[in-house]
């Protein structure tokens, strides 16, 4: 069975252990592990994976270190150790799949003695947490240190600054990784499949079958499942209304928009930390693919399902990165704007409190409803995706199974192809970086695909849309552009070629 619609459909005359709903990183971890804990796996994705929050990321693998400042200011010991955790997931997350995740050298810059001697603290404690699992050692810089290794910073009053390491991931790829993987063990995988409502037991009111909607050909589907897990992020509280309409709401939504810029405007391969925006945010500036992308905000918001950003978000940002950037930016120097909605957690169970949605920490939660059964995650960040996995499938086997509770096998889980197929020596340098860093150890494969460009000195192949179709389960120009290629999060006009010539390819 191949990673296409066609294949996946065929699966689909089964009964399930698990259907999961939701195919962004959340929803993509339990497949992963539930299918090799033994399980018989359905997951159902709306849209295309990764469509929402997931792929819409800044894109760090992190343990935060504004959420550690917090933990030590607040001495609030679940923060810290919400930090610990995620730092060392950082390095199982950039070991299983390391074409789609990498170390990123990050630079606090400081305009005071004393800031050096706060954020040289905070880093060397970031260090001490990550323990053997730190990626590289911090250290301090002195002014002159910076102007000769980081052209891009605007250096005028600085004193000095901190470099500190985290990791960057293609998100949206990585997402689509974890979830072929998942394909490849035996679970059956469809997106552009929407959970509509579920069939409970006439006396228990339990969950006893799913009922989706195939949303390309129309079609129905009801499937007999012993669990169901809501791994639906920002949606979650929908889902859980659907399960129990009694159940509250826990979910608070929080944006995040960011901007791209060309790479002309940020020189080198470190990133750097705006460690305090006036209104008390961090920002990043980060190199990206050719790119370097500005963000995040972090503001209450409704629920949408194609959140658009703001002009005074696009403003707000370009101004904070000419602050800090040697070349300044202009609003039309933008090459890409995308914005993304934060499952946030709200620890009290009223929906009017907690609007400060910078405040909400960043950890998640395993909930079971008593009545239907439905196992709902929620909250979390990319980086823990892993471990709300293995906490998701601890709590469905001991309270929904009823069975004893399986290793999880995650962690040292490569997500490659079992037989990789290396790129032959003759292949031009600008094609096999694009398909080294897209598909990493499949990247012969694709080539074989055929070598023709779509568009004179861009690296994106013809044959790259087939394979795209056959074994990645694109529908849409947006599926290719936005996440399997991910050009339109970072070049929209570019994005807008490749697709103005190839139109008949996939549907618009
Ligand atoms: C701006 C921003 C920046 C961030 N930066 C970072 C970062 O740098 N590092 C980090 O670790 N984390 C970061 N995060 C957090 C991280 O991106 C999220 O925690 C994570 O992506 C959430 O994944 P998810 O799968 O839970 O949700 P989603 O990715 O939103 O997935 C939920 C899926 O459920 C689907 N769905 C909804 N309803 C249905 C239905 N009825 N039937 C079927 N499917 C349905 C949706 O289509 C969606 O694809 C950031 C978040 C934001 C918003």
């Amino acid at each position: 069975m191949s990673f296409n619609r066609p294949d996946q459909l065929r699966k689909l005359n089964e009964t399930f252990d698990i259907c999961i709903i939701g195919g962004g990183a959340t929803g993509a971890g339990v497949a992963l592990d539930a299918t090799l804990r033994g399980y018989k796996v359905l997951l159902i994705e709306k849209g295309d994976f990764a469509c929402q929050t997931s792929s819409k990321s800044t894109k760090l693998v992190h343990g935060g270190v504004r959420y550690l400042e917090q933990a030590v200011k607040k001495l609030d010991w679940h923060q810290f150790k919400m930090v610990y955790k995620a730092l060392h997931e950082r390095k199982i997350l950039l070991k299983n799949a390391p074409h789609l995740a990498h170390p990123l050298g990050l630079l606090t810059p400081c305009y005071t003695r004393w800031e050096r001697l706060y954020y040289r603290i905070g880093m060397w404690l970031y260090d001490k947490i990550s323990g053997s699992t730190n990626l590289k050692s911090s250290r301090g810089l002195s002014k002159k240190e910076i102007q000769a290794e980081f052209p891009s910073i605007e250096s005028h009053h600085l004193r000095g600054g901190v470099l500190y390491y985290d990791g960057q991931l293609n998100d949206a790829r990585y997402a689509l990784a974890i979830l072929k993987e998942a394909e490849r063990l035996g679970a059956c995988i469809l997106n552009y499949a929407s959970l509509d409502s579920f069939e409970l037991g006439a006396k228990s009111l339990k969950i006893k079958k799913v009922v989706f909607s195939d949303l390309l050909s129309k079609e129905i589907y009801t499937i007999t499942v012993k669990a169901v897990v809501n791994a639906t992020g920002p949606f979650t509280d929908k889902i859980r209304a659907l399960a129990n309409p009694r159940m509250k709401p826990r979910m608070k939504v929080s944006r995040g928009a960011h901007v791209v810029l060309p790479a002309e405007f940020w020189q080198g391969e470190t990133a750097l930390l705006i460690p305090k925006t006036d209104d008390g945010r961090v920002i990043f500036v980060i190199p990206w693919r050719d790119y370097v992308l500005v963000g995040t905000t972090d503001d209450p918001d409704t629920l949408s399902e194609s959140p658009v950003i703001l002009e005074a978000e696009k403003a707000y940002l370009i101004s904070y990165f000419n602050r800090y950037s040697s070349k300044k930016a202009t609003l039309e120097d933008i090459s890409a704007t995308f914005v993304g909605q934060r499952p946030l957690l709200q620890a009290q169970l009223d929906s009017t409190l907690n609007t400060d949605t910078k405040s909400l920490v960043r950890d998640h939660e395993v909930e079971v409803d008593g009545r239907s059964k439905l196992v709902s995650i929620m909250g979390g960040k990319w980086t823990t995706y892993r471990v709300m996995a293995s906490d998701t499938l601890d709590v469905l086997e001991k309270e929904v199974l009823n069975v004893p509770v399986k290793p999880c096998l995650t962690k040292d889980h490569i997500l490659a192809p079992a037989s990789p197929v290396a790129l032959p020596a003759t292949v031009e340098p600008d094609i096999r970086a694009h398909l080294s860093e897209i598909y990493g150890p499949a990247a012969g494969e694709v080539y074989g695909y055929g070598a023709d460009r779509i568009l004179a000195n861009q690296p994106f192949l013809v044959g790259e849309l087939t394979y795209l179709k056959e074994h990645e389960m694109a529908v849409t120009w947006e599926d290719v552009l936005a996440r399997r290629w991910g050009i339109a999060i970072r070049d929209e006009a570019l994005a807008e070629k490749l697709k103005a010539i190839k139109k008949e390819a996939f549907a618009s």
